[in-house]
């Protein structure tokens, strides 16, 4: 699976470089690539705009179509060269969009090989680029962040657990099923207690707990 996403800082993205993400990238069952949006501004604009005021008035700066489109269609004329086209998705990061749960990450890790994220900032982003550049819409929750950045980083995190080779064991998925309380040693810390079932080792018994907690 490959993420690539355009963002105005890169920089945000060196969670990715930590435990079972950097292990995934290391095994190459993930790989990102950061596209800084700067780089796709008008090549005769000195200043390399990427924002503008929006029409109609209003506080804040929107971020402009033309560099996102730039830069979406340099990653489109790279798939064109290729003998085999990618399932490829757009997102856009919105507020308004779809929720991210772990069925829509699910969903992407196995309808797609190539995941292309944009991050939003300041204002938003021009509504054209939601109408004519991205597939879909996807919000992580609803409130409203600075930026983009933290909702790719959960998306890529939240999709790569369900690409093969990225946990450890697959069975560390089996928490989405229904999020069981975990312990570890020791088994009694002060008068904390961890459960009698999860220690006499019946392992029937240990699941039928487990899934009394099942969503
Ligand atoms: N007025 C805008 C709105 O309600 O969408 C606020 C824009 S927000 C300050 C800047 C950018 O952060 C958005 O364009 C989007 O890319 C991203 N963003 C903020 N909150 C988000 C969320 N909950 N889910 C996904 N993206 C979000």
């Amino acid at each position: 699976m490959k993420f690539t996403v355009i963002t105005l800082f890169p920089e945000a993205f060196s969670y990715l470089e930590t435990s079972v993400l950097a292990r995934g990238k290391k095994k190459k069952a993930i790989q990102v690539e950061l596209m800084q949006l700067r780089d796709y501004t008008d090549p005769k604009d000195k200043h390399k705009t990427v924002d503008d005021s929006p029409f109609g008035g209003g506080p804040g700066m929107v971020l402009k179509v033309e560099p996102i489109y730039r830069a979406v269609e340099k990653i489109k004329a790279k798939f064109a060269k290729r003998k085999k086209k990618p399932r490829a998705r757009v997102v856009l990061f919105s507020t308004r969009g779809r929720k991210l749960t772990n069925e829509v990450a699910k969903e992407y890790a196995e309808k797609y090989d190539e995941l292309i994220l944009i991050s939003g900032r300041y204002e938003g982003v021009d509504e054209r680029v939601a109408e004519y550049l991205a597939d879909e819409e996807l919000s992580i929750g609803d409130y409203v962040l600075t930026g983009g950045e933290l909702p790719a980083m959960v998306t890529i995190d939240a999709v790569s657990r369900f690409v093969p080779g990225v946990l450890g064991k697959m069975e560390s998925l089996e928490e989405t099923k229904g999020s069981y309380p975990t312990y570890t040693r020791p088994a009694e810390f002060k008068e904390w207690k961890v459960p009698e079932v999860l220690q006499e080792g019946n392992h029937k018994k240990i699941e039928e707990w487990r899934k009394s907690f099942k969503l």
